[in-house]
């Protein structure tokens, strides 16, 4: 590919030194979990999302559960979340044994729609909401909190695509109950290798979750309950300590390569360009255009064809996938905008790195394939 979806490489290249020092001192210490590393790095984490607690655990799958745990959900209640989505969302509310029940989205922000929560709560007896903050762009928590708490229920935020992402100047994972967030190695904040990380605002939650990832240890070797295994480890903490002195760099030039974007993707029939919530300052994750119905797959192949990547996410919501299809509850008006949106995305190649010229190389070519019928 001469315009690539994402460069992990260049990651690795362009802080290699201090990576490369991290690693080395790790080693050299003698100690590879839960050590001086770790506890850094969730308070640096903590402090640079503007929250008290955080407990790093071993992947973002883990967080969301850990997360959901912590603020009192069990085996058997029911928690809201998204369809479209990564399905890691909603096997994480599964593996606990809590029940998922599926909201729609809102068509432009591609997030939780409020008025499909709202028809969920008053079926069904909820326990948690889920809002996943997706593609970089923060859900609206001022509409979700609401209705959440008229109902007397918990809100974690899915933040694994939105490490920095801004709603009213307050950075995702600081509205509700718990966060999870997850560091896999595409996401804007990215380990080398899987990790995780829970905020949460009391301390007992805080508790919970450090003891829930180490077999339900309070003290050492005695479990007060079961728990399981979902540490991070000293190395992935200290890259990730390195990759964090960046982020915000890495978070504007994501932010430039947005405005490249939609300034270079104008005005071209049949393209519809992401939209800026009101009061969101979005960290771009991935940048999903929309086409007609019909045309997406025909672009994907024609910008393939001129050396292009791009990807679909996601191609089938989670409520349509062979493993959840028939079995999950969902809003009684159903999933319409989820169904509608899954045959029409395209996210176009972004990375913390991705120069100017690949932009433009992109826009051109989606103005030449659109004007000139996928061709
Ligand atoms: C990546 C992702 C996850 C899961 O994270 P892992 O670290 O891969 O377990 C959860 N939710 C969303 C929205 C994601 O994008």
């Amino acid at each position: 590919m001469n315009v690539p979806f994402c460069d992990l490489k260049i990651l690795y290249d362009t802080q290699r030194g201090e990576l490369d020092a991290a690693f080395r001192r790790v080693m050299e210490s003698g100690w590879y979990i839960l050590g001086r590393e770790a506890e850094a790095f969730e308070h640096e984490f903590a402090e640079w999302c503007g929250a008290v607690r955080c407990a790093g655990v071993a992947s973002g799958t883990d967080a969301v559960e850990l997360a959901l745990r912590a603020v009192g959900v069990e085996p058997g209640d029911a928690v809201v979340t998204v369809s479209h989505t990564a399905v890691a969302t909603v096997a994480a509310i599964e593996r606990m044994g809590a029940v998922p029940v599926l909201a729609d989205v809102e068509p432009d922000r591609f997030t939780m729609s409020p008025a499909s929560l709202e028809r969920i709560l008053e079926r069904y007896d909820v326990r948690a909401v889920l809002p996943v903050h997706l593609y970089g762009q923060c859900a609206d928590m001022d509409s979700i909190l609401h209705l959440a708490r008229a109902h007397g229920c918990k809100v974690v935020e899915d933040c694994a695509q939105a490490h920095g992402s801004l709603l009213h100047g307050k950075k995702a994972g600081t509205f509700g109950d718990a966060a999870a967030f997850s560091f896999y190695p595409t996401k804007n904040l990215g380990a080398f290798g899987d990790g995780g990380a829970v905020l949460v605002s009391d301390s007992e939650a805080e508790s919970r979750v450090r003891e829930l990832r180490q077999y339900g240890w309070r003290h050492r070797y005695i479990s007060e309950e079961p728990g399981f295994n979902s540490r991070l480890d000293e190395l992935q903490a200290a890259l990730l300590r390195v990759r964090l002195a960046r982020l915000d760099a890495d978070n504007a030039h994501r932010r430039r390569a947005a405005e490249r974007y939609l300034a270079g993707l104008a005005d071209i029939p049949g393209l519809e360009l992401p939209v800026i919530a009101p009061d969101c300052s979005p960290v771009w994750h991935l940048f999903v255009v929309r086409t007609p119905r019909g045309c997406r797959d025909a672009l994907a192949q024609a910008l393939a064809e001129r050396g292009i990547a791009s990807a679909v996410h996601y191609p089938v919501p989670v409520h349509l996938q062979p493993a959840y299809a028939n079995r999950t509850n969902a809003d009684p008006a159903g999933l319409p905008c989820t169904e509608d949106l899954c045959g029409r995305i395209l996210s176009l190649p972004m990375h913390a790195h991705i120069s100017d010229t690949d932009i433009t190389v992109v826009c051109d070519a989606v103005r030449t394939v659109l004007a000139g019928g996928a061709r």
